[in-house]
């Protein structure tokens, strides 16, 4: 889980356009810019809202938050061998303190070895998939681990060699004058770009990179129960990093294919049982297919338009789950169309005998029915 809820800051919704996080941004710094308001609450917000737009105006960080991720926590925490990020406050922060006391490598250099960005990838399944789980092959395009130099970025027999300009500390380091006196102040060094080390002869495969592009095919167990929308995360099977950096996750996103029978609410089903007006009035014995083959569906003598029947645990299994849902059987009563004339008088007779031919319309189709005719 991310640590801020970036959107929030800001107040937009997740779907918010480049143009309305401009927009929501320039708002909020208009009030909050430490010029305008000098509240030390006010600052700090502003911090807060200017963090929350850079992460969100850089589409491959706003990428990472829409997969649950958090970009700033990558940068800082990553390469799993505890170095630290540069930038802003702490620089100046340790600097103050620090000063010069601790001689030297006062500082971890950063790591030219970074984790990898994560993925996402959407495969469509059908309702029955979705219902019971599948096993899906997929082909990713995706960042590897270089195979000529298995992620160092050095040509075969080749090794980094210390960065001169910073003599392998990954900083530089000036003394700068302010108001409380001469402080000492450091930043990455532009050369190595902070790694301390130098690449002479980059792996040819990959030109120093550590990692290439290849296609591979990955293996998803999609459980049962799975809807429309849900992610599955293959831990490590996203993107390896910069130097051979631990991968990324992979997200599979499943969009459920509309289906031509049932309509999903969650884990149960809907559809809809066609009863012709006189098997509804008799009584009668229909099949229905259902996600476990056919069932014997007993219509009651009388059943009415609109009835619904209830096949309990015919619905779609519940996620990491062995119960199921239920099966609602919508009852549409047909009404018999197209009569010859036999079928007419027969039904006249019944409606007679029901007293239900008060209004009924003539042999011609009644008022309405004399004026069409006439109008023909
Ligand atoms: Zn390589
Ligand atoms: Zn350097």
């Amino acid at each position: 889980m991310p640590d801020r809820d970036y959107y929030a800051v800001l107040g937009v919704k997740n779907s918010a356009t480049p143009e309305e996080l401009k927009r929501a941004y320039r708002k909020l710094a208009r009030e909050l810019h430490p010029d305008v308001n000098p509240d030390p609450a006010a600052q700090d917000r502003f911090k807060e809202v200017t963090t929350a737009y850079e992460v969100l105006s850089d589409p491959e960080k706003r990428r990472i938050v829409d997969l649950g991720g958090d970009p700033l926590a990558q940068a800082g925490g990553g390469g799993g061998g505890g170095f630290g990020g540069f930038g802003g406050f702490s620089d100046i922060f340790d600097a103050f303190f620090s000063g010069g006391a601790t001689g030297g490598g006062g500082r971890a250099r950063r790591s030219r070895v970074r984790p990898g960005a994560d993925a996402l990838l959407q495969i469509a399944l059908t309702l029955e998939e979705a219902a019971f789980g599948v096993r899906r092959e997929l082909s990713v395009e995706t960042a590897i681990l270089c195979t000529g130099c298995q992620g160092s970025g050095c040509a075969p027999g080749t090794n980094p060699v210390r960065c001169d300009t910073c003599n392998g500390s990954g900083e530089i380091r000036t003394i700068e004058r302010s108001i409380l006196g001469q402080v000492q102040m450091s930043r990455p060094c532009h050369v190595c770009g902070g790694t301390g080390e130098r690449i002479p002869s980059p792996c040819p495969t990959c030109a120093g990179e550590g990692r290439m592009r290849a296609r591979r095919t990955i293996t998803v167990d999609v459980p049962a129960g799975i809807e429309d929308g849900m992610r599955i995360r293959l831990a490590g099977q996203g993107e390896v990093g910069p130097g051979g950096g631990p991968s990324g996750d992979l997200y599979v996103e499943v969009a459920e294919k509309p289906h031509e029978q049932f309509t999903r609410e969650g884990s149960d089903l809907h559809c809809t049982l066609s009863v012709p007006m006189t098997s509804a009035a008799l009584g009668c014995d229909m099949v229905l297919q259902t996600l476990d083959g056919e069932e014997k569906i007993d219509i009651r003598p009388g059943t009415q338009h609109g009835t619904v029947l209830t096949l309990r645990g015919k619905g779609v299994p519940r996620l990491r789950s062995t119960a199921r849902g239920d099966l609602f059987v919508h009852v549409e009563v047909r009404t018999p169309t197209r009569l010859d004339d036999r079928q007419e008088t027969l039904l006249r007779e019944l409606a007679a005998l029901r007293n239900e031919d008060v209004a009924v319309h003539g042999k011609n189709g009644g008022l309405f029915g004399k004026v069409r005719d006439k109008l023909r």
